[in-house]
């Protein structure tokens, strides 16, 4: 099934209820950057979440990153998520594993470490992106963005992001995004009831795994505080947006002496791109056509 984002409020539109199936974009994030089943938790979790605050956004080119950078050993981890239902995203050491933590779950926060900061950057589209930090809380991302929410937005928020990797692969992810928007804000006892909703629900992965569909997952969480589905759901993808050209442009930034010393020591240069690992290569022959241009320039100078 291809993975989606559907949308919901509930208490006459005081609360916003958003929720998204990741398993197979997280798959193809763990295949592209051959990651360990830590790295895969922590990156999917990140994923999952950048769709999820990307989605109350309204520009269409409006785009959200998430970077975490914890003093744990996985060196962090930057995602790029579009309300276009794009995302792609890394992390510094995808092979780092952990053993479990004492609960018996994958150890993100071990991962990603206690100390450090999380960073969102949201961008509309328009040149003016805004940009917040805070620290981190638990490194477990579920925890920490549920934090930023309260304190750099003021938007109370519930969040639950999972992602379980079996052994041939990410067999469920998701998330689901509890907002309380302005007009309730000040029910304090509708954030509690929200976050003891979530709190009661059996993991999300869980009920993913056993087919459960997010409308049936929303109806099980609300469904006795006015749920209304907002009509259609929108399909959300792994997406990198590097081409061969671009990887072109970033060569040619190097200049006329480094290149002229890639043809003549490696032949040729490859470069890779962090969001998707994709390799370019290009050949002593591209490599002299950016030499040329460049030097043609320079004599137009
Ligand atoms: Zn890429």
């Amino acid at each position: 099934m291809v993975d989606q984002l559907i949308r919901a409020t509930a208490a006459d539109g005081g609360i916003r209820v958003v929720g998204v199936t990741t398993t197979r974009l997280v798959e193809i994030a763990r295949k592209r950057h051959e990651l360990s089943y830590v790295a895969t938790a922590a990156l999917g979790r990140a994923m999952t979440a950048g769709l999820l605050l990307v989605s109350s956004m309204k520009e269409p080119q409006s785009r959200v990153n998430i970077r975490v950078k914890g003093d744990g050993p996985l060196g962090g981890l930057l995602v790029d998520a579009g309300l276009d239902g794009t995302v792609r995203g890394y992390v510094e050491k995808p092979e780092v594993e952990l053993p479990p933590n004492a609960d018996g779950k994958l150890d993100v926060g071990g991962a990603i470490g206690r100390e450090g900061y999380l960073y969102i950057v949201r961008d509309m589209g328009r040149g003016y992106p805004y940009s917040s930090m805070t620290e981190l809380v638990s490194g477990e991302i579920g925890d920490d963005l549920t934090h930023y929410l309260a304190n750099s937005e003021q938007t109370p928020s519930a969040l639950v992001l999972g992602v379980f990797t079996g052994a041939d692969g990410v067999e469920a992810a998701g998330g689901l995004l509890l907002q309380v928007l302005p007009k309730a804000a000040r029910d304090e006892g509708l954030v509690s009831l929200l976050e003891e909703r979530l709190g009661s629900l059996t993991g999300f992965t869980p009920l993913l795994r056993a087919g459960k569909s997010l409308p049936q997952i929303f109806e099980e969480l609300v469904g006795d505080m006015g749920l209304e589905m907002l009509p259609g759901s929108q399909m959300v993808q792994f997406s990198c947006r590097c081409t061969r050209d671009r990887m072109l442009s970033a060569l040619r930034m190097l200049g006329i002496d480094e290149l002229k010393d890639m043809i003549e020591v490696d032949k040729g240069a490859e470069a890779v791109c962090h969001f998707c690992n994709e390799k370019y290569r290009a050949d002593s022959d591209q490599l002299q056509d950016l030499i040329d241009d460049l030097e043609l320039q320079a004599n137009q100078a």
